[in-house]
């Protein structure tokens, strides 16, 4: 691309700030930056708001494709639904859950799945090292890497090879692991396992063994969250207008779209940060922030729903949950509506999985997960209705689910929301707390606003109502 011009007609700005990316983080921090009187546009590459949270309907019912559970403990999540008038109701967990390990099959009901005493004790004991080693890497503040390289070097599944000498036990682990981070073990490094343990306040959190407890969804899906967000905006949201490229210089900083530029004093990019890999800088990113941005990779994951008359399982004292090392999903879980007598399994093919999988045609992938179910829900679940799904790598402008550090680019972590110039860095990923999550995005949606609010309060500029 050649060197980006300034239409030198357009004198003025378009707005004081431009946000890049209206998923929840982007959504959050134009809310905040409007609420204290500034202007901004917000420019989303996509025909609609939302990113990652995304829904699908099948019989007029809406079901979540992307993100759908809020923990009971995302506060600023809660606080955020609060404000919109938008209630959460529990994951359905009632009766028997299932785990399945290669031939071993496990039942469990509300408490965590009893496992032979010895594979127990090593799992709470696998779960204690990681906290210890997160606790030592947090009180050494070591996101500076320099000092404990080793850490950066393997991946959390050779980690896993030399500390967990069970097979079944490494099995366990590589379900939990698809779950949180919709990756393989190997794949992440494991010094990036254990910054997810510091910001989810626990190993325990990580790799619970009932991912579904304490959960909530939101009745007709997630995406209300962010519709509702979007309404209450009161400025400029312009769809299909992704933004190719963005110039700055001491006075401003301009995005490019597809026949259409936007002027501003600041930008926030509120995008994972291997997407926003894809937009031409002018002048060019540091070397440090770039070399980050093409280390993040993104977890990879279809959701597939499963669409019933009912949810027979339930009649059958089944609570619909299920993970399983075997595949094609990691994890399966009841979606039912609250608002109809329909019934619904929400399946997570993730990981490696995920890429063969996503490669089959629809019917395939249909055949597999229907008699994955049928071993564990019976006969009744060939009567399905329907399949909904969603392939996150396929998906334009989101290229997978969760973004994750791979083995030896922990040097690289502490840039993650370092502005560059007039810019600053929104987005799950760039988060302190809950990264990847919800409440991570709304938290780094809430702390960019804050950060331009203050440059722009520092520099005279902002107005109030
Ligand atoms: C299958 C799946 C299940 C998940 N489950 C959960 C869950 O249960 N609970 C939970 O808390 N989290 C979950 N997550 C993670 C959660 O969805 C994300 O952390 C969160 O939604 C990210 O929000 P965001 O605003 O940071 O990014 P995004 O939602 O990715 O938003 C970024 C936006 O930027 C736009 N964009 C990208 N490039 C450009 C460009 N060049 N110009 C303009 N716009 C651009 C994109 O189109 C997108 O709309 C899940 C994610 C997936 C995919």
């Amino acid at each position: 691309m050649s060197t980006l011009q300034f239409d030198p007609n357009q004198l003025g700005y378009n707005a004081d700030v431009i946000v890049i990316g209206a998923g929840v983080s982007g959504l959050v921090a134009t809310w905040r930056l409007v609420r204290e009187g500034v202007d901004v546009i917000l420019l989303e590459a996509k025909d609609r708001v939302g990113g990652r949270i995304s829904s699908g309907t099948f019989n007029g019912e809406t079901y979540d494709l992307g993100a759908r559970w809020i923990r009971s403990t995302a506060t600023q999540t809660h606080q955020l639904a609060h404000e919109l008038g938008i209630q959460f109701v529990p994951q359905y967990h009632t009766g028997e859950s299932v785990i399945q390990l290669g031939k071993a099959q496990k039942r469990f009901k509300q408490r965590d799945p009893l496992f032979a005493p010895h594979l127990s004790l090593s799992y709470h004991s696998i779960i204690r090292k990681l906290n210890r080693l997160a606790n030592e890497l947090q009180q050494r503040n070591a996101k500076s890497v320099a000092r404990i390289p080793i850490l950066d070097a393997i991946s959390f599944g050779a980690w896993l090879q030399q500390h967990c000498g069970n097979r079944t036990l490494r099995m366990l682990f590589t379900i939990l692991t698809h779950v949180h981070f919709t990756a393989e073990p190997n794949e992440i490094s494991f010094m990036y396992v254990l910054d997810q343990v510091q910001a989810f306040r626990g190993a325990q959190h990580v790799f619970a063994l009932r991912p579904a407890h304490n959960q909530e969804r939101i009745p007709g899906g997630m995406q209300r969250l962010v519709e509702r967000l979007a309404q209450q905006l009161r400025t400029q949201i312009a769809t299909d207008t992704p933004v190719l490229a963005i110039r700055q210089d001491e006075e401003s900083v301009s995005a490019y779209s597809r026949g259409s530029s936007f002027r501003a004093r600041y930008a926030i990019v509120a995008t994972a940060p291997s997407i926003a890999a894809q937009i031409y800088h002018e002048p060019a990113m540091p070397a440090q922030r770039d070399a980050l941005n093409q280390r993040v990779i993104m977890g990879r994951a279809i959701t597939a729903i499963l669409c019933y008359d009912y949810p027979f399982w339930r009649e059958n004292k089944l609570s619909g949950f299920m993970l399983s090392h075997d595949g094609p999903a990691s994890m399966v879980h009841d979606v039912s509506p609250t608002t109809s007598s329909e019934g619904a399994l929400a399946c997570l093919i993730v990981g490696d999985n995920a890429s063969h999988w996503g490669a089959q045609p629809r019917g395939e992938r249909l055949k597999a997960l229907v008699s994955q179910l049928a071993t564990w829900f019976g006969e009744e679940t060939m009567a399905y209705r329907g399949m909904i799904e969603r392939d996150w790598n396929s998906e334009r402008w989101s290229r997978g689910t969760i973004g994750f550090m791979p083995p030896g680019s922990a040097n690289f972590i502490h840039v993650m929301s370092t502005p560059v110039g007039r810019l600053h860095w929104a987005g799950s990923e760039t988060a302190n707390d809950w990264i990847g999550s919800i409440e991570g995005a709304v938290e780094a949606g809430e702390r960019s606003a804050a950060e331009v609010i203050s440059q722009l309060s520092n520099a005279g500029y902002l107005r109030r109502n």
